[in-house]
């Protein structure tokens, strides 16, 4: 039985994801995107969870009529996720510690209780965590301000906040959450990101003063810790995957792959195969998520991959348990080390691959590719 989320943000069938591609405004878009109630697109959950692809989603928007310059903001943000991957395919494993700089000062390794349980003092922040907490959605301006005060204001490390995050987003997606938490903290830029009260009254269209945050820029550098985020919180992030039960495998025909990363409708979708959604409770336990966020998971899976079947448990396992002989096909990703058998491609939007120190750098490459 599929199973039903109840997120009127994020509908799980194709035919409405491809509805919101088509809803993108990429020009008013470029106008509003910083304030949180700017056009943004929404489309990150199903980017993220490979339903569709960046060169898809800017496919069919220039399939539009768009001038790629009128439009090209949009195209820089969907350039920032192919960015953040390549990272992480490029650096593996090392985008779990500091990349460029250790991020200093540190004073704890945990999360502020007040963010987790939303209770800051900054309405707009706070506002923002509880909606989070019930849509598994925030803007990338909250985000950033969410992670400015968690490492810059009350000095935690950055990996342990960014698991919160990863935990409760539907869009959770290594790369970009950890290179960007690195970014805000300066592990990964050459400064560190902060935003004062005035600029959250702007993009979030409250009126809030008297806060920690009610300061001026050169004030930051003086700025202590205050005393509603002092207090840190070790959370039991735990990913609860359904039960296992046994499937069934025709073993004259080849088996497709697919996991939290990989959940493309039209991937082998008329081809006669076995189709696997492989869930390795290895990853899950390094990368835990919500059960939100697997409920997600699984309708899109369901609603949209006809014969898709379940499997809980390690590569190794799936192929041994049903002797797997024919082909294993899977898509290209950083977390399908440990898989074998034929690795396809992923689908890009430019063709420039490999690591670049700085976006603008990467961008600078990319834009040679668009039509200009
Ligand atoms: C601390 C922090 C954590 C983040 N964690 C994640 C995460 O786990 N998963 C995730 O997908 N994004 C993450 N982001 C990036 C960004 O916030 C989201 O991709 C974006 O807010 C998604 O909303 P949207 O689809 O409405 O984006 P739009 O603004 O409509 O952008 C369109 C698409 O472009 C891409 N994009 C836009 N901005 C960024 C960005 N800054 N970095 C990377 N890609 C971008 C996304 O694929 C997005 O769907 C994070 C950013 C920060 C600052």
């Amino acid at each position: 039985m599929p199973i039903n989320t109840n997120t009127s943000l994020f509908p799980v069938l194709y035919s409405d994801i491809l509805d919101s591609v088509q809803a993108v405004d990429p020009i008013n878009y470029g106008l509003t995107r910083n304030y949180i109630d700017g056009a943004v697109s929404y489309l990150s959950p199903y980017i993220s969870r490979g339903v569709i692809s960046t060169k898809f989603v800017l496919s069919k928007v220039l399939d539009r009529g768009y001038n790629v310059r009128e439009i090209e903001k949009f195209i820089q943000e969907l350039a920032w996720r192919d960015y953040w991957q390549q990272i992480w395919i490029e650096k593996g494993d090392t985008i779990n510690s500091d990349l460029k700089h250790a991020q200093l000062p540190v004073s704890n390794t945990l999360i502020p209780k007040a963010v987790f349980e939303a209770k800051t003092g900054i309405n707009a922040i706070d506002n923002a965590i509880k909606e989070f907490y019930k849509t598994g959605y925030l803007h990338n301006h909250l985000r950033m301000y969410i992670a400015s005060i968690t490492c810059n204001v009350a000095g935690s490390h950055w990996k342990y906040p960014a698991h919160w995050m990863y935990y409760h987003l539907l869009d959770a997606d290594w790369a970009s959450n950890a290179l960007s938490w690195q970014w805000v903290a300066g592990a990964n830029a050459n400064k560190k990101y902060v935003a004062n009260q005035e600029n959250i009254n702007k993009y979030c269209s409250s009126e809030q003063q008297n806060t920690f945050l009610d300061i001026a820029y050169e004030d930051f550098s003086s700025l202590t810790t205050p005393n509603v985020l002092k207090e840190t919180v070790q959370l039991g992030l735990k990913t609860s995957l359904p039960i296992a039960n046994s499937i069934f495998i025709d073993n004259n025909l080849p088996t497709c792959i697919y996991n939290f990363y990989n959940l493309d409708p039209l991937w082998k979708k008329d081809e006669l195969v076995n189709k696997v959604l492989l869930l390795e409770p290895s990853v899950f336990s390094e990368y835990p998520i919500s059960q939100k966020t697997i409920n997600f998971m699984l309708s899109l899976a369901q609603e949209n991959i006809p014969n898709i079947q379940i499997y809980i448990g390690e590569f190794n396992n799936l192929v041994s348990t049903y002797n797997l002989s024919k082909e294993i096909i899977y898509k290209e990703h950083p977390l399908n080390k440990n898989y074998k058998g034929i690795q396809e491609p992923r689908e890009w939007m430019f063709q420039v691959k490999g690591y670049y120190p700085s976006f603008f750098a990467f961008w600078k490459k990319c834009k040679k590719e668009l039509l200009f």
